[in-house]
């Protein structure tokens, strides 16, 4: 039992849905992500239905992985997308997603992203200061059209998960800072070209308890009540993603569990509920595949050097990330601690440490619970072309993305004359 249920083992062969991996490997190459759909829908489908009937809004957040072919399968479970630039807003239209649910955070929306978000329709803008608030309204101004827009506020509670993907607290760079909201929702009303419609809030990733979404909705929902006696009126509250997976060790919440607190926390108001999932909706539903190019044992340590990498993977490296890493063909061999390492020249380039395992040259190895944050926080460093993507869908495979070519990465670079 690999303990992930879309890439689970038969025989000693580690598959993927009904497909062997070493098969994929054999027809893609290696490194080359692999994803399942079953994984995909089954996670969408989870949040959806534990709305219960709620008039609600599920939003996949975009960057946690961005690939046409799992956009496009979310758009039509019906899911809304939350966008961080014009790049994503543009890779959800040629998905088939509806701009209409579209929501747009991120602290450093350029003027050009703000006018293709109001060409398109989108649902809402997520602002996060008053500097940003004043360009949307010129924007929109000179464009003749209302940009409906939230405010996300920095409700200062500890999302309790790794610093770098902490967002929530007062000394982050995100949100506005709670004790400024109410203010500048009031003042928001100068603002001829902007509707504000929505409160939004967004604390961290990888959450892996629900504490501090409850306290973050407490605060949130006393911000509603000051707001509407304002005169304000609010017609959806945006609650953020952040939901945590299973990586190792970790037992996150359930997505219902989740939803169901969530939607307690808020009582019966007559408010939409947005909610922005990225990570618990693809990263158990994707794993990179590797291959062992050579073992290298030393005097302290063992390493096995695989064909993939921090620019394929970069978790480890810039989170000090876990990813369970399994053999494809369970080996019955000599087991050592290994040490997982990928090519490229760099001490902090590693999958793994201290991995038990019985590994030979030309091993497959997949590294689990790379669904989100994988592909899409991969790079070319090292002139390493970008890994292939296949989605797996029962019997059947399905390459979603070719491996990128040599010839595609300098395609844009020119001789001085
Ligand atoms: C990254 C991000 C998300 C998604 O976070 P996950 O932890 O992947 O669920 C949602 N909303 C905003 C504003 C984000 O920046």
């Amino acid at each position: 039992m690999s303990g992930f249920p879309s890439f689970d083992y038969r025989n000693a062969s580690l598959y993927g849905e009904s497909i062997r991996l070493d098969r994929i490997a054999g027809e893609f190459g290696t490194p080359c992500y692999v994803y399942s759909r079953a994984a995909l829908v089954a996670a969408y489908r989870e949040f959806d239905a534990a709305f219960a009937g709620r008039d609600h809004l599920v939003c996949y957040a975009v960057k946690a992985n961005s690939n046409l072919a799992i956009l496009n399968l979310f758009a039509r479970l019906g899911s809304g997308f939350d966008i961080v630039s014009g790049g994503e807003l543009r890779r959800v239209m040629k998905a088939g997603g509806d701009p209409q649910k579209v929501v747009f955070s991120g602290v450093g929306k350029r003027p050009d992203e703000m006018r293709a978000a109001l060409d398109a329709g989108i649902l809402c803008f997520n602002v996060e200061s008053e500097a940003e608030l004043a360009v949307v309204d010129r924007v929109a101004g000179e464009m003749n059209k209302i940009a409906p827009v939230s405010l996300r506020v920095n409700p200062d509670v500890d999302a309790k998960t790794h610093p770098y993907i902490s967002t929530g607290l007062k000394e982050n760079k995100f949100g506005i800072p709670f004790d400024q909201a109410e203010k500048l929702y009031v003042s928001s009303r100068q603002f001829a070209n902007v509707r504000v419609t929505g409160l939004d809030c967004h604390i961290g990733s990888q959450l892996t308890e629900l504490g501090p979404f409850v306290e973050a909705g407490e605060k949130i929902l006393g911000l509603l009540d000051r707001l509407e006696t304002q005169g304000l009126q609010i017609d959806h509250l945006d609650l953020g993603g952040g939901l945590g997976i299973r990586y190792s060790g970790e037992s996150p919440p359930r997505a219902r569990d989740y939803v169901a607190a969530l939607c307690k926390g808020i009582g019966r108001g007559s408010q939409r509920i947005l909610i922005e999932p990225g990570r618990a909706l693809v990263g158990n539903a994707g794993i990179l595949l590797t291959r062992v190019e050579y073992l290298k044992h030393t005097p302290h340590r063992d390493f096995a050097i695989v064909d993939a990498a921090m620019n394929d993977l970069m978790r480890p490296a810039l989170y000090d990330a876990y990813h369970e890493i399994l053999p494809v063909t369970a080996n019955k061999g000599n087991v050592k601690t290994y040490q997982i390492v990928g090519p490229v020249c760099e001490t902090g380039d590693f999958l793994g440490h201290d991995r038990k395992l019985a590994l030979s040259q030309g091993d497959l190895l997949a590294i689990m619970s790379a669904g989100a944050y994988g592909m899409s926080m991969s790079s070319n460093y090292n002139t390493r072309p970008r890994a292939a993507e296949v989605m797996v869908d029962g019997d059947q495979v399905h390459l979603i993305r070719e491996r990128e070519s040599v010839d595609q990465l300098v395609a844009g670079e020119k001789f001085l004359p």
